[in-house]
């Protein structure tokens, strides 16, 4: 199996009451980095998990009703934070993007999906199919803002669920089967479901062999992990399925308590800068 290197950005933040993300926490609001992440493939090049937000996303929010998007969670995105300004910097053009998988088609995770237009994209059919049963509204309500979609995403797309099946590693067999993105097993797509609909993470190995898993949105911080807490009912079943969300969770509480060594790491918590 070819081990992937791989890089993390913050792509800018939000803020909101920590109580919306995790059961019986305080009021106080709270910074949430939205993470991207670069991976380079040594035969298959560079990909991104995600785009985290960037100038498309406060054009987008700029008018109701979808300015209540941004009301709701205050974005805060400085000039140099956009994903490609900051490849740029590092070196990597955005022609030099060969693939974006998305993990779900949240607002905050789509963002600068327009930035990279060379690029193929990988997504789940049940998240587009869901963004697509929903009006401007309904989208909205949901945190889906179709505007951030490029208008040939049907031509670049290719669906995550069509992907060959793949076992997970033992430790993570709680999860059911992934599938492989890439045709060598490098590269897996882990369903994550209870979050929103088409919800997928990210597993491959660093180059120590470290198992690195890329969970998204399926917990908020680390430490809902490490302590099995999920957010209220109301926040989960607004946006997706409770009794789902909670049942991934646990799954991932299983496997950091069972597997420590496996490095999991969520889209929007603080800890990746400290680790
Ligand atoms: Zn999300």
């Amino acid at each position: 199996m070819h081990r992937i290197d791989w890089r993390i950005y913050e792509a800018g933040h939000c803020t909101h009451p920590e109580c919306a993300t995790r059961r019986g926490a305080a009021l106080a609001s709270i910074r949430y980095p939205a993470l991207a992440f670069l991976l380079q493939h040594r035969q298959q090049g560079n990909l991104l998990f995600d785009t985290g937000y960037s100038e498309h996303f406060l054009d987008a929010t700029r008018h109701l009703p979808e300015r209540l998007y941004r009301a709701v969670t205050p974005v805060h995105l400085t000039q140099e934070q956009p994903l490609r300004m900051q490849l740029g910097r590092d070196g990597v053009a955005t022609a030099a993007i060969g693939r974006v998988v998305i993990s779900h088609l949240h607002g905050d995770h789509v963002g600068g999906l327009r930035d990279f237009p060379g690029a193929a994209l990988t997504c789940s059919r049940a998240a587009w199919d869901d963004l697509h049963s929903r009006g401007r509204i309904g989208s909205l309500r949901r945190g889906l803002l179709p505007r951030l979609l490029p208008e040939d995403f049907l031509d670049r797309v290719s669906w995550i669920e069509d992907a060959p099946r793949h076992d997970l590693p033992a430790a993570l067999a709680g999860f059911g089967a992934g599938h492989d993105l890439l045709g060598d097993g490098s590269l897996l797509a882990v369903p994550l479901p209870g979050h929103a609909a088409g919800h997928y993470g990210l597993l491959f190995e660093d180059p120590s062999g470290t198992l690195i898993f890329l969970i998204a949105d399926a917990a908020w911080s680390s430490q809902a992990i490490r302590d099995g807490v999920p957010p209220p009912g109301l926040v989960t079943a607004w946006l997706g399925d409770t009794q789902t969300y909670r049942d991934t969770l646990q799954c991932l509480h299983e496997l950091a308590t069972t597997t420590p060594a496996v490095r999991i790491l969520p889209s929007h918590c603080n800890e990746w800068r400290s680790r």
